[in-house]
Parts: C-alpha cells; sequence; structure tokens
C-alpha cells in the first residue's frame, strides 16, 4: 500500500471531513489488502478523500451489465480524474446464462430482487473480498432504515468466513446526503450526470427511477418491494444482528 500522508488531513474543512479522512488513514495503515466499493454514484466522495492520503487508490467496481449508459461513461470519466486502480468485476457467465435462460432479463419485478442480486453482485463481490481483508463503502446511515446506526467500522458477519475475517468501513456513516452534495460542489468532484436527472440512488437500470424533493433516495430503488427488505446483499448484515468495532 501506498504511503499514507497524515498531514493531509490539515486541509479538512468540516470535522466530518476530518472523521472520514482519520477513519481512510488508519484503514489504509492497517490493512494492505483493501479496496474501495464504487457503486457509480456518489461514492466518488470516498475516491476523492482517499486520494489525499495514498497513491494509486485501490477501487472495484461491480458491472451488473445493468447500468445506465451514463454509469459506465462515468466510471471511465472517474478513471480518467483520480490515480485509481479501477478494476470492473464481472457475473459469472454460466450463473448468468442459466437465470436469464430459466427466468429471463426481468424476473427481479415478479420474484424480487434477492436472485438477479445475488448473481449480478453478490458472487462477483464474494470472489473479490476472498482476496482482500478489508473493504470500504460508501453506507450513510440516513440511506435507509436498514443503514440507521452504521458504525465506521464492523466485522463483516456477511463475508468473512471460519478461515477469513473482513472488516468493513463505512466512513460517511454519519454523513447526510446534503453533507455528500457539499463535499462535490466544494470540491468540484466529478459526479453521475443523472443525479441532475432527480435520480438520487442509482443502482441498475431497470431497478433505479427519479424521486421527487419529498421523497427518500431509496423510493427510487426496487420500489415494488418493502424498504425494510431494500438491501441488494452486499450489506446483508444490516437486516441481521452485527458486532460493532468501533462506532
Ligand atoms: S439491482 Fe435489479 S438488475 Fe441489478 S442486480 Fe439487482 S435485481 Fe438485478
Amino acid at each position: 500500500m501506498a504511503e499514507t500522508l497524515s498531514h493531509r488531513m490539515a486541509d479538512a474543512a468540516t470535522p466530518g471531513e476530518e472523521h472520514a479522512l482519520a477513519v481512510l488513514e488508519d484503514a489504509f495503515a492497517r490493512f494492505d489488502r483493501i479496496a474501495i466499493s464504487f457503486s457509480g454514484a456518489e461514492d466518488v466522495v470516498l475516491i476523492d478523500l482517499a486520494a489525499r492520503l495514498v497513491e494509486d487508490v485501490p477501487v472495484f467496481c461491480l458491472d451488473t451489465g445493468r447500468l445506465h449508459a451514463e454509469t459506465y461513461r462515468f466510471l471511465e470519466a472517474v478513471r480518467g480524474h483520480y490515480p485509481v486502480e479501477l478494476e470492473v468485476l464481472s457475473p459469472d457467465a454460466g450463473d448468468l446464462a442459466r437465470l436469464v435462460r430459466e427466468k429471463g432479463l426481468f424476473s427481479f419485478f415478479r420474484d424480487g430482487h434477492g436472485e438477479c442480486c445475488a448473481i449480478r453482485k453478490i458472487e462477483p463481490l464474494r470472489r473479490r473480498l476472498a482476496g482482500l481483508d478489508a473493504w470500504i463503502t460508501g453506507q450513510r446511515a440516513d440511506q435507509s432504515v436498514t443503514r440507521a446506526d452504521r458504525p465506521v467500522e464492523q466485522d463483516d458477519l456477511a463475508f468473512s468466513t471460519s478461515t477469513h475475517a473482513i472488516v468493513k468501513f463505512n466512513p460517511l456513516s454519519a454523513w447526510t446526503g446534503a453533507d455528500v452534495w457539499d463535499y462535490i460542489r466544494r470540491r468540484d468532484v466529478p459526479y453521475n450526470p443523472l443525479h441532475d436527472r432527480g435520480f438520487r440512488s442509482i443502482g441498475c437500470e431497470p431497478c433505479s427511477r427519479p424521486v421527487g424533493p419529498h421523497q427518500h433516495e431509496r423510493e427510487g430503488r426496487w420500489w415494488w418491494e418493502n424498504p425494510a427488505d431494500k438491501e441488494c446483499g452486499l450489506h446483508a448484515q444490516n437486516v441481521a444482528p452485527i458486532r460493532i468495532v468501533n462506532g
């Protein structure tokens, strides 16, 4: 891992920014096998923060095959804007072919999103995490009922095994959506242009839609399902007990 540069924390503009930088600096200092999970939306704030601390920021992104064209272009814009090692992960071709052959391309509207997300997101993530000891996410407590009280560091009970413990860092846990957008504008951070068309939470094209100014951002995701079930499995332990390492 590249050298950490703690003195760069001195230019933090807000307490939240300073806290997030401290969490990231600690994470990069403790783990060599660590990477940022980048969803292609406002998670770019994590990359901007990390780029102030380390060189060649390790980043991976889950390409489900169903992302918006704007998101793919945005990924490449981020690759060109920051010193990142951006790894794009794809689903297992055999599992995907079986799902589409047996259930078609829109089974999630009928059967719920769990099966499709398991193939397009969870399996590639599990494969990647097998080679890491820690990962960093952009989860915020105010994003949904399943993300309230997210600690900044936790044992990842969903992806750890009996022989391989994995830690998950959530440096933006205490940030609000307004904090994120203040940071993006203040530091001129690139963002997904879909946000300017009313999308506030951006995932796959069929499962994301714009929301109104008085709607919660997660109302734009899997709107046909119960809010308490709105996790894709990346953060499955949000709907189960967790062990907090550092709140
Ligand atoms: S968000 Fe929708 S399209 Fe994307 S993996 Fe999940 S169910 Fe499939």
